[in-house]
Formats: structure tokens, sequence, C-alpha cells
């Protein structure tokens, strides 16, 4: 996930929390972080503690989602300036993108355009992407005007595509707006538009505001539900001193604030249902370990996640839904209620299955 927004909106604050490091320094100063910068980050998921007490597994290790700090957007960025095209290739390559908006007032930090208004300010993010991918397109096409007079069908395709995306953007609307045929999906997805990756707000709060949001952060949600994109209510403040704390600080510090959930579990998990991507578990004494594949993934490539000789080489997956696992209390009482399931290439994975592969070497 990239994480974009104007200066000043608290992005670095909130990528700091996230990665629990001062890689990324926060300053009140516009274009503080140059380097983009990255973070794996682990994915919050109480069931895998749950497996990993029941199987008394040594090690438990989490899936992980990368997150990059991508600094440099301002109004005109689409034409070079602040950073310029050098953001816009940082953003072809995340696969969706985190929205920071300022919904916080203080005079001491400075709005880059004098006044603070979350709507207003995605809008100017919009436009600067549109306006990327327009140019993008543009050229594209004109690259690929022979190829498609030789009759080259990728080609034409991609030229029938690209159109598809330009009378969008010229209407001022992002390219996630079309909705394209499952066999051109692919090709779809190589056009590598910016408007395109599927956007999560991220609505900046006070202290104050972390458990409800407030009005700022109300219009940001009205616009995302117009938009069909989704937002969360983060306060990257507060964030930023939970991760300073160890967990059971933490929960009680949450507790005071009346918040159920760190606002950044929140946030991975969103990115996370925005991906479309699930995860299963292998569990074991030695470790527990969860697993990310998109939603749809069959078994043998799922194994594949593992190690490229599981994929080629799979036999069958003996698999124990995740429920029968924690209700009948692991995997011998599991397998004795016949709740263990011999499933073959053709299975698909489900959310939560706990997996143990065989495969021929
Ligand atoms: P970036 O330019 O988007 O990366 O923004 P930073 O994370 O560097 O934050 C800019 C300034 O805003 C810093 O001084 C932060 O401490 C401050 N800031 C970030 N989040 C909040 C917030 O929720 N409330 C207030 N009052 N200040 C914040």
């Amino acid at each position: 996930m990239g994480i974009v927004g104007l200066p000043n909106v608290g992005k670095s604050t909130l990528f700091n929390a996230l990665t629990k490091t001062a890689a990324a320094q926060a300053a009140n100063f516009p274009f503080c972080t140059i380097e983009p910068n990255v973070g794996d980050v682990a994915v919050p998921d109480t069931r895998l503690d749950k497996l990993a007490g029941i199987a008394g597994s040594k090690q438990i290790i989490p899936t992980r989602m990368t997150f990059v700090d991508i600094a440099g957007l301002v109004k005109g960025a689409s034409k070079g300036e602040g950073l310029g095209n050098q953001f816009l290739a940082n953003i072809r390559e995340v696969d969706a993108i985190a929205h920071v908006l300022r919904c916080f007032e203080d005079d001491d930090v400075t709005h880059v355009d004098g006044r603070v208004d979350p709507v207003s300010d995605a809008d100017t993010i919009e436009t600067e992407l549109i306006i990327a991918d327009m140019e993008s397109l543009e050229k594209r096409l004109q690259n690929i005007v022979r190829k498609v007079r030789g009759g080259d069908k990728e080609a034409v395709q991609q030229e029938r595509l690209m159109k598809m995306a330009l009378e969008v953007l010229e209407q001022g609307k992002p390219a996630r707006v079309v909705e394209v045929d499952a066999e051109d999906a692919k090709a779809w997805r190589m056009l590598q538009l910016l408007t395109a990756k599927p956007v999560l707000y991220v609505c900046n709060v006070d202290e104050g505001d972390a458990s409800e949001g407030n009005a700022l952060s109300a219009k940001v949600f009205e616009m995302a539900a117009e938009q069909g994109n989704s937002a969360v209510v983060i306060s990257a403040k507060i964030e930023e001193e939970i991760s300073q704390l160890d967990a059971d600080e933490a929960q009680e510090f949450l507790g005071e604030l009346g918040l159920e959930e760190a606002g950044l579990d929140r946030l991975i998990k969103a990115g996370y249902a925005l991906l479309g991507l699930q995860t299963y578990f292998t569990v074991g004494p030695k470790e527990a370990r969860a697993w990310t594949i998109r939603e749809g993934t069959g078994a043998p490539q799922a194994a594949g996640v593992i190690h490229g000789d599981f994929e080629k080489g799979f036999i069958r997956a003996e698999t124990i839904a995740y429920d029968d696992y924690v209700t009948l209390g692991g995997e011998g009482p599991a397998k004795d209620a016949g709740k263990m399931r011999a499933e073959g290439k053709g299975y698909v994975v489900q959310d939560g299955d706990v997996l143990h592969f065989l495969f021929n070497t």
C-alpha cells in the first residue's frame, strides 16, 4: 500500500507509527520525506495466536503487508512540480492507495493551501493523478499506433482499453469507475493506471476525535460513500504514542480513549480487505504461521506461496476449517471428528483454513 496525501497531513507520522521506527522523520515542513520509505508491517490476526495456543507452537509468524510512504504530491505534480514524476512512478508500483486526509485543525501546522478542507484536498490529489494518467495514456496511444495498424491483437486490445480509460478521465473521473470484462482484466491491470488502483481514505483526526471522528471526517465518509470507496478514522498522533508502548500498556491506553482496537490495526485490515486478500494458516509445534493469498486462490497456488516446489509437486491439502480447529481443540481431535478433509487441485482455499500440504519432491 502506498501512503499518499498533500504535505503536512500526517503521512510520516502515520508511517512511523506503522513501522515503529524513526526512519521516516516527521517534521512541520513540506517535503520532509524525500525518499520513499518502505516498511513491512505484521498483519494483526488474533486467530493466529489462538491456533498457536492450541498447538503449543513455539513461534508465531504473522503475514506481512508492505507500506510505502510516498512524499511529494502537491498541486502541479503531474507537471513535474514538487517531486513530480518521481513521485508518480512510486505510486505506479503499489497495489492500493491509502490516501491520508488532514481532518485536524492546528494553527501550528501549515496547510499548503492555507485552509483545512479534506474533501478539496482529496480532489486536488485525484486531479493530479487523473492528469498524469491522461498524459501517460496519450503518449502510449501514439506509441502503439503502428502496431494497431499492423493488426497486432494485443495492441488492438490495449488501444481499446486505453480509449475507455481516457473517456472517463476526460470527464474528470478516476479510471477505477471503468468496469472491465474478465478477459480484459489482465491487460487492464497492465496499464498500471494510478487512478485505477483501489483507494482507502484515511481521516487523520486529533486525539479527542479518535473514537467518533468529527465534522471533517464525516464529510470524507460521505464523499467515499458516493464514490464507492472506503474510509477509516485514525489519529496519527495517538498511533505514534501507542507504537512506543508495550502490548499491555497499549491496551490500557486504548481503553482510556474509548477505543477497542488500535487505528493501525483497522487500517491494515481495511487494506487487506481492499486488496481482496485472505489468510490461511500452517500450524505445528514448531511454528504457527499466517500466509496471504488472493480470494479465490486454488490449493496448489496457495501452496506455491510457501514454496514453488509445493505447487509443482502438489498432491493434496489436508484441510481443517478454522472454526473446527478451534472448537474441537486442535488437529488430532478435528481429525477424529472427521473434520480434516483431503482437498485436491480443484479446491479453492477459504479464509482461515488450516492447511497441511502433501507434495512430490
Ligand atoms: P506529512 O508531510 O504528511 O508526512 O506530515 P507529517 O507526518 O510530517 O506531519 C506534519 C505535522 O503535523 C507534524 O508536525 C505532525 O506532528 C503534525 N500532525 C500529524 N498528525 C496530527 C494530528 O492528528 N493532530 C495535530 N495537531 N498535528 C498532527
